[in-house]
């Protein structure tokens, strides 16, 4: 009964010496397979690693060819705004000149109006004059005429006809006195009509000066008015091409957004390799300061007037005041993602660290390193520059997590900072 059992008992303990030999063969060859195994999917996975890095790059020149345009058409609009400002002035100028114009026409056109009235006026006197000298002479004549009828035909037959020389000088004073008193009404009535004539004479002289200077007001208005229409129209001009400029902007805006669009998803593409395992660093422990030493922050991250362009934006990351050449450090261990140089961010470095963050480091006077490196945690990405849209020396430093931006000030809460 012994027997069987041992029997029994000793069968499965070979069986199982047999599989633990056969384990241990095949594990030994699988060792033997592994690092070819290995070396196979590893070289799988650099290739597709390499190709993504390859578009996020084809993108990125497609993304600075894209600010560049963006950039010069900021130069332009900035430019023809001041066109535009000058050309409105110069035409609120000319409107000013004119309606200044048109009250001098309009004073003048009041003093010919007057001047014209007292010339009805010196007119109405005139003929009034000329008539009483008709009146006059026509008493003159019918005294004539009378004078003739009685018999005595003239002055000279009075003379003549007297009887004695009393009686003569007594005749040739009263025939005086009778042409005295006609030739001085006849006289006084010529005068009289002849200073009238010389009033509306003066008066017809300085309208006419008037109206010379009213037609000259006139032509001078006409040149404003002309001048005017060319300002109208210049500001017309340069309004519409105010709006092509800005349309062709926001068309590439749209266009640079979707360009981000790509590089945000490749980015994600190379995280979920990095989550799976399939890239690998050591990301280090917190986040390094990138410039040690370097506190004070010039402009913050969120809504502010673009210091070149003067037009209102978003900051889209921090500005750290630093040096030229001051070495910037990786904030944590990451892949160097992209490591290039567009019309905006001059040169930069983007890092992806782990849990689904990037930093970005902008404006570098150059870069310490490649798209693809492995780096640790401090690892000089580059130095302090002013490229690209930068007015002076400075780190432009980007947090983005899972592709959204977010203030980098927020990961250093025990740092303290100073503001300009
Ligand atoms: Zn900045």
């Amino acid at each position: 009964m012994a027997n069987p059992k041992q029997n029994r008992q000793k069968k499965p303990r070979k069986d199982w010496r047999r599989v633990v030999v056969a384990a241990l063969a095949a594990f030994l060859a699988l060792m033997m397979l592994l690092p070819m195994f290995t070396m196979v999917l590893e070289a799988a996975q650099a290739a597709d690693t390499s190709e993504l890095e390859q578009q996020i790059r084809e993108y990125q020149k497609q993304q600075a060819d894209l600010a560049a345009q963006i950039k010069d058409l900021d130069r332009q609009l900035k430019s023809i705004a001041g066109d535009k400002a000058q050309a409105l002035e110069q035409k609120r100028l000319l409107d000013r000149q004119i309606s200044a114009k048109v009250q001098e026409i309009q004073s003048t056109e009041s003093i010919i109006a007057q001047y014209d009235a007292l010339i009805a006026d010196e007119q109405a006197k005139l003929e009034d004059t000329q008539a009483k000298e008709e009146i006059q002479y026509e008493l003159f004549c019918k005294r004539v005429r009378a004078m003739e009828e009685a018999g005595t035909v003239s002055y000279w037959s009075i003379l003549f006809d007297s009887a004695d020389f009393a009686d003569l000088l007594d005749r040739a004073t009263f025939v005086s006195e009778i042409m005295e008193a006609d030739n001085k009404i006849m006289d006084d009535l010529a005068a009289l009509r002849k200073s009238i004539e010389a009033q509306k004479a003066e008066l017809e002289t300085s309208r006419a000066d008037q109206q010379t200077q009213r037609d000259a007001l006139v032509a001078q208005k006409k040149e404003l008015d002309a001048k005017e229409a060319d300002a109208a129209a210049l500001v017309q001009k340069i309004q519409s091409q105010e709006s092509e400029y800005q349309s062709s902007r926001d068309a590439l805006k749209r266009e640079e957004e979707e360009v981000e669009a790509q590089i945000i998803k490749k980015q994600k593409e190379i995280q979920a390799k990095i989550a799976a395992g399939q890239i690998s660093f050591d990301p280090g422990t917190g986040w390094q300061w990138p410039v040690p030493g370097r506190y004070k922050i010039t402009s913050t991250f969120g809504p502010r007037i673009h210091p070149i362009t003067g037009l209102p934006g978003n900051h889209t990351g921090t500005d750290v005041a630093a040096p030229k050449g001051t070495a910037i450090l990786a904030a944590r261990g990451g892949v160097v993602t992209i490591s290039t140089y567009n019309n905006s961010y001059g040169n930069y470095v983007v890092v992806q660290h782990d849990n689904g963050i990037a930093t970005l480091y902008a404006h570098m006077s150059s870069r310490a390193v490649s798209e693809g490196q492995i780096v640790t945690q401090g690892q000089t990405l580059g130095y302090v520059g002013s490229t690209g849209s930068s007015t002076g020396n400075h780190l432009h430093l980007e947090f983005r997590v899972n592709g959204k931006r977010q203030d980098a000030l927020n990961y250093y809460p025990n740092l303290s900072f100073t503001y300009s």
